[in-house]
């Protein structure tokens, strides 16, 4: 179903009132985790303010170790949909069990389906059958097929409002956190017709590589950016060493801007 030969031209994913996958390259952004009424709302004004087109954060964290932060549920929820009131952007967020699904689909406006779940297949239908957009992330040990079958499972209960997203995958190599996989990125955009969306803060691992990797990424072919940004990552509860700061996350849309005007 995602073949790219069955709609030649490709999909446009309308995430609210921005759309990915028209031929222009757009940026979601916020922090990894929901944490505080001011950190969310600082971290949206100030991505708002910079050029982003929509607000990422996660309320339910799927995280390897069962002491780290788990995230605030459906408490943090409500911090989303003030953000999106305050700012205008649309958001996305992570949701990591069938039987949410129904009650988030009330108030996102797009899904994330995270790495770890990639192959949750009851996740993955039940997701589908909302008919929301869907940010579904490649499992870190996942193939570029594996990836595309897992898309799939959304397409079939009729939802083609899918966004592909790249974040990296394990290697050999410590020096990052993940590996990106721009080959990923190429071949999805020939294969299929569903737009690309790459994660340079979850993949690198470290602020100084998200401008390169998300030059990278455009090069390649991604339609969208997700990208980790903190007002203060000293006090990030989660992936605290990717986050972008302020100052930060204003240099790589400058730096955008730039790349998208030729200079
Ligand atoms: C995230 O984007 O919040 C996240 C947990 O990413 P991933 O599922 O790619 O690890």
């Amino acid at each position: 179903l995602g073949r790219r030969e069955i709609r030649p031209a490709g999909t446009e994913v309308a995430l609210g009132p921005t759309t990915i996958g028209d031929g222009s390259v757009v940026v979601i952004a916020g922090p990894c985790a929901v944490e505080t009424p001011e950190q969310m709302l600082a971290t949206a004004e100030l991505v708002a303010e910079y050029g982003a087109v929509g607000l990422r954060g996660g309320v339910f964290k799927p995280r390897t170790s069962p002491h780290s932060f788990q995230g605030l549920g459906f408490t943090g929820l409500e911090l989303l949909v003030e953000a999106r009131k305050k700012t205008g952007l649309p958001f996305v967020t992570e949701v990591v069990d069938p039987e949410h699904v129904k009650r988030l689909a009330e108030v996102v406006d797009g899904f994330q389906i995270g790495a770890r779940n990639m192959q949750n297949f009851a996740l993955l239908s039940a997701v589908g059958q909302s008919g929301l957009p869907v940010v579904l992330k490649r499992g870190f040990g996942c193939t570029v097929e594996e990836t595309l079958a897992a898309g799939e499972y959304l397409l079939m209960e009729g939802n083609d409002q899918v966004v592909l997203c790249e974040r990296g995958i394990r290697t050999f190599e410590p020096s990052s956190r993940f590996t990106l996989d721009l080959t990923a990125v190429a071949l999805w955009k020939q294969r299929t017709h569903l737009p690309v969306i790459v994660d340079p803060s979850h993949s690198g691992g470290r602020p100084e590589l998200v401008e390169p990797l998300s030059l990278a990424a455009i090069a390649a072919g991604a339609d969208a950016l997700l990208v980790d940004v903190h007002v203060r990552p000293e006090e990030a509860l989660c992936d605290a060493k990717q986050a972008l700061r302020p100052e930060q996350f204003a240099g790589l849309m400058t730096r955008l801007a730039g790349a998208a005007a030729g200079l």
